[in-house]
């Protein structure tokens, strides 16, 4: 059976969990274990699929068309284990389970109750589909004393009472702050929190303790002794360099070590970190940069493109550069047309990211333009490929040419997608339907036409899989229109009849994509969009 890790937060929000949880799991896989990393998160909605990426930041999508809390992408990109819509679950999907079950009258009469029946659904879903996993991490969203959280810590707390006594562990992340005033760093906040958690119920074995400045011996004794734990088992987690550097670091301080021992293993074996230096070595010491516009709606905000921003770092690991991007609001575009330019000019590759919407549209349609006059490399994903479909009508003279999702049009160059194949059969959709977890989604496969760049680009590959959300589709109707334009349709879905991949043979490199390569890429695997993209964004930088 598997031993679970238990990773709760305290103090603050935004301690980095996600990251830490990340985190160790690379570094027992580095050791040969087997792992799996799951999220609990406490909020209502049944997903973040309907979520505003202000709220909530990216929405992280599965291979099982799950739409999941973007700290699963950080567990896929750290342990390169594809998550499933088994490792997220939220207060929302709990009780929309056990109140459909109530209403089949599945409970024989009994009062429902958030004790047994939400906690023993928790259990249910942390002990469920274990496989032959050495180790399960659970991290817990949200902050130790939010009122949401609170059936969770029981559900953990029963847990760790019902497994063996060495089967499982309570990491806990808390805050240590500087006062710059008095010059100190202050471990109240902590005292408070651990005695928090243990007013549920939770002993925690290690500590994390975030810091910004280098915790001395002294504190880590006394937030020892105060907090109960071993003083080995308090580490502190000062900011890194990067996120690819946060593994090293841990390990340095000494969490994998206090974890094994913390379940009393003693003979596991010395991690193997070899391809965590190699990325690090990559990433701190690149040889050149490049500069990448990214033009959206939502770049006020990083996490909102969190794996996107991720996939560029990688696209720069593989060809040993640094990739600065540079966030652009599409909506400036639409207020000053000689503002393109002056932005996009110094920029050697374009990005126009997925998106929803109407707002900033126009912008984007520009940014495409000005990449496909300019020769600039551009890359369009999901809403930039559908863009990228809209301004090349739009150049062969369908003036009118825009998409549905923006409202009625004579020229709906993009369209709700009706219909279409997938495993579990024939799905229907029509405007006006449901938002949540409607969309086409997950992972589907599509056919690449031979010679095209897009079989380079995925080294000669005829047959690809790549993760999808979309509610919109390019209009077959158009292709013609569009080839005769210089905009190959060179990837279809299996069937032929929906548009995955689009790209201009006369260009340096252009490629629309109608799914998230960001979503797939991996620092040790950089994907090959986002490898090429980069290279081509380099080769251009040299030519200006
Ligand atoms: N809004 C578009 C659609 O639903 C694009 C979605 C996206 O970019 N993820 O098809």
């Amino acid at each position: 059976m598997a031993r679970y890790i238990f990773i709760t937060g305290g103090v603050v929000s935004s301690l980095g969990k996600g990251l830490m949880a990340a985190s160790l799991g690379a570094l027992l896989q580095a050791r040969g274990y087997k792992v799996r990393i799951r999220k609990f998160d406490p909020y209502l909605n049944v997903d973040p699929g309907t979520m505003s990426p202000y709220q909530h930041g990216e929405v992280y999508v599965t291979d099982d068309g799950a739409e999941t809390d973007l700290d699963l992408g950080h567990y896929e990109r750290f342990t390169g284990v594809s998550a499933h819509q088994g490792d997220n679950i939220t207060s929302g999907r709990v009780y929309q389970q056990i109140i459909a079950k109530e209403r089949r009258g599945d409970y024989l009469g009994a009062t429902v109750q958030v004790i047994p029946h939400v906690t023993d659904a928790i259990k249910e879903f942390a002990l469920a589909d274990q496989g032959d996993h050495d180790f399960i991490l659970c991290e817990i969203g949200g902050t130790v004393g939010d009122i949401e959280s609170l059936p969770f810590m029981e559900a953990i707390r029963q847990l760790r009472n019902e497994l063996e006594p060495d089967q499982t562990l309570s990491v806990h992340v808390t805050l240590v702050p500087y006062i710059s005033a008095a010059g100190e760093l202050k471990t109240k906040p902590t005292q408070h929190s651990v005695r928090e958690l243990a007013s549920l119920g939770i002993k925690p074995d290690v500590l994390l303790c975030r810091c910004e400045h280098p915790l001395p011996d002294g504190e880590r004794r006394k937030i020892a002794q105060f907090c109960n734990v071993r003083t080995e088992a308090v580490i502190p987690a000062l900011d890194a360099s990067s996120i690819y550097a946060v593994p090293l670091q841990y390990h340095g301080e000494g969490l994998d070590g206090e974890v094994l021992r913390g379940f009393g293993i003693a003979d596991a074996p010395e991690p193997d970190l070899s391809r965590w230096y190699d990325i690090v070595d990559r990433y701190e010491n690149p040889e050149g940069e490049v500069t990448i516009g990214v033009v959206g709606k939502y770049v006020g905000l990083p996490d909102a493109y969190k794996s996107l921003n991720e996939a560029l770092v990688h696209g720069g690991m593989a060809n040993k550069v640094k990739v600065n991007i540079k966030w652009i609001d599409a909506e400036i575009f639409e207020q000053e047309d000689e503002e393109i330019a002056a932005r996009l000019e110094p920029m050697h590759a374009i990005l126009v990211p997925g998106g929803f919407g109407e707002r900033g549209s126009e912008g984007k349609i520009s940014s495409v333009r000005f990449a496909r006059e300019r020769k600039v490399p551009f890359l369009g994903i999901c809403l930039g490929m559908q863009m990228a479909c809209i301004e090349g009508a739009r150049s062969s003279g369908h003036a009118g040419a825009s998409s549905t999702e923006f409202g009625a049009t004579d020229e709906p160059v993009v369209g709700i997608i009706e219909e279409w194949m997938s495993e579990e059969g024939l799905q229907k959709r029509e405007e006006g339907g449901d938002l949540g977890g409607t969309m086409r989604l997950g992972a589907y496969d599509a056919k690449l036409a031979g010679n095209s760049h897009v079989s380079a680009i995925y080294d000669g590959a005829t047959s690809i899989s790549e993760r999808h959300r979309h509610r919109y589709e390019v209009n077959s109707a158009y292709r013609e229109a569009l080839e005769g334009d210089g905009l190959v349709f060179s990837g279809m879905s299996p069937d032929g009849l929906l548009p995955e991949i689009v790209e201009r043979p006369g260009h340096p490199w252009f490629v629309g994509v109608q799914f998230h390569p960001e979503l797939k890429s991996k620092p040790f695997d950089p994907h090959p969009l986002f490898a090429g993209f980069v290279a081509a964004a380099l080769r251009q930088s040299r030519l200006v």
